[in-house]
């Protein structure tokens, strides 16, 4: 049987799983580290994985705008 995920004891909203746009690798909030461009996450779901973030130099490919940890 799977162990739901999201039990948290820090009161934390549970893990909010994204995709890294390049790879598609899941990823999770608060568990994964995971850019994002604050620009284009609305948008594009500019999600990135630690590898793709450092291949893009931390710079959003849709905008330019450097990339931030989501934590
Ligand atoms: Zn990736
Ligand atoms: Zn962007």
């Amino acid at each position: 049987m799977l162990k739901p995920r999201g039990t948290n004891a820090a009161g934390h909203k549970g893990w909010y799983e994204v995709k890294c746009r390049i790879c598609a690798k899941k990823l999770y909030i608060g568990d994964s580290i995971v850019y994002h461009c604050p620009k284009c996450v609305q948008q594009f779901e500019a999600y990135f994985c630690e590898a793709h973030a450092r291949k893009l130099h931390y710079r959003c490919p849709y905008c330019g705008t450097e990339l931030k940890l989501f934590i």
